[in-house]
């Protein structure tokens, strides 16, 4: 079913959503992209006339806590939405399904943080740190077991699901993937936002126009190891930018200085070397950096190369020679993939080089290439440049859009097309 092709004029929708968006320290959402994003689906059922219920987690709660509580969201999902949210303080208690049983068409209940409840995730919590192997087999035993009762419950309130959360739809988590099973084909579907995330995957995996060109930022080379591995038999470039160039740099011999490095993955960047060099792919790093003398905005800085970093300095950003040698690869590329900064972005003075990346891959769009810009940082450094609207498609997906790129079916999208 396509959420198009459904009418949802009085029934009761179970949506979930990605609802997990920065809060400041007064509860203020500093970035609502991911909200903002999962109003099309909404929007859609109540002018259809149906009702809906929400469903989202926010941050990483271990227990129900005021600081991860949804109730912080509500009077901006009301301004996005147009109309008043109820809310319910919990999601499996007596309120929770009163309250979604007296839903009207038209009206929204909001369900509190589902990560309140470790049957969300379905992973035993508070067990001691000396527990045995069989104290935390059983325990996980005890919460898949109540993670059914959980699940059975959240789709009890609804006659359709609903899934327009694709930052989670690598996880099999009670309301991304296992609340589908209790809906019949007819009554599931992807939201559009999910739709759209699909399609543009299926573009960078199944629709490759060449040059394909993957840009990969961000901090670590630990984290992204398996995404850099699988693209090196899909990308033509690969050009490694931000704090991961500093374990390549080392790894090469290159004097690094303070500059972020993963010591132990030396060995694994000069393998990514090696293997880039085995299928042709052109590996491409950074030539010279801004260096800092210490993390910070405010820091003394100057250009440098990037292997002959001064002791006591550290590189923050990428220097203007590699803005260029990436611009010119970026430029010439048809299919464009870009995860993660080439630098510190959130300092205003080490931007530089994620602007100047994003520039070009605007370009490249212009001139007919697809882009797609996914992973949290890299969502907030297109925003934050301006540049969201000249590129094919902005992700909501983090690891879900990293996991994808890597091949790997992803539970929440297996469980609306089973
Ligand atoms: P990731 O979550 O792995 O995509 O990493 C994003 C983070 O990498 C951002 O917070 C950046 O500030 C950080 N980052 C990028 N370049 C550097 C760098 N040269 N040194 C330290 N951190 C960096």
């Amino acid at each position: 079913m396509t959420i198009d092709q459904f009418n949802f004029a009085g029934k009761k929708a179970f949506v979930r959503v990605d609802f997990n968006v920065p809060l400041d320290e007064n509860f203020n959402i500093t970035d609502d992209t991911r909200m903002r994003a999962a109003m099309p689906t909404l929007k859609k059922i109540l002018a259809d006339g149906g009702s809906i219920i929400i469903g989202s987690h926010l941050g990483r709660p271990k227990g129900p806590t005021d600081k991860f509580s949804l109730k912080h969201i509500i009077k901006h999902l009301e301004e996005l939405l147009g109309t008043s949210v109820q809310f319910a303080d919990d999601c499996m208690g007596e309120q929770a399904a009163q309250k979604a049983a007296a839903l009207k068409p038209g009206e929204v209940l909001l369900l509190e943080n589902l990560r309140f409840y470790a049957e969300e995730e379905g992973k035993p919590r508070g067990l001691a740190e000396d527990a045995s192997d069989d104290e935390k087999k059983a325990a996980k035993a005890a919460v898949k077991e109540s993670q059914k009762e959980f699940t059975k419950k959240l789709a009890s309130y609804a006659n359709c699901y609903v899934n327009d959360a694709f930052g989670t739809a690598h996880r099999a988590h009670a309301s991304t993937a296992l609340i589908a099973k209790y809906f019949d084909k007819d009554n599931k579907m992807f939201g559009y936002l999910m739709e759209k995330e699909v399609k543009a995957v299926d573009k960078v995996l199944n629709d490759i126009h060449r040059p394909f060109t993957a840009i990969m930022g961000g901090s670590k080379v630990s984290s992204k190891i398996d995404i850099i591995e699988n693209l090196l038999n899909k990308v033509d470039n690969l050009i490694i930018a931000g704090g991961m160039t500093y374990t390549f740099t080392k790894a090469l011999g290159g004097k690094i200085g303070l500059s972020i490095c993963e010591d132990d993955k030396l060995d694994l960047a000069l393998d990514l070397l090696k293997k880039a060099k085995e299928k042709g792919v052109n590996l491409v790093l950074a030539t010279d950096a801004k260096i800092a003398d210490s993390f910070s905005n405010d820091a003394n800085t100057q250009f440098c190369k990037v292997n002959e970093i001064p002791d006591g300095w550290e590189g923050l950003d990428i220097g203007p020679e590699t803005e260029k040698l990436f611009a010119d690869v970026i430029k010439g590329s048809k299919t464009i993939l870009w995860n993660g900064p080439a630098g510190v972005f959130e300092f205003d003075n080490f931007t530089h080089g994620s602007r100047a990346i994003g520039e070009a891959v605007v370009e490249a769009t212009k001139n007919g290439a697809f882009s797609l810009v996914g992973g949290g940082d890299s969502v907030a450094c297109v925003n934050k440049f301006g540049l969201a609207g000249g590129v094919s498609y902005v992700s909501t997906g983090g690891g879900a859009l990293l996991e994808a790129i890597e091949g790997k079916v992803l539970p929440g999208i297996a469980a609306i097309n089973e």
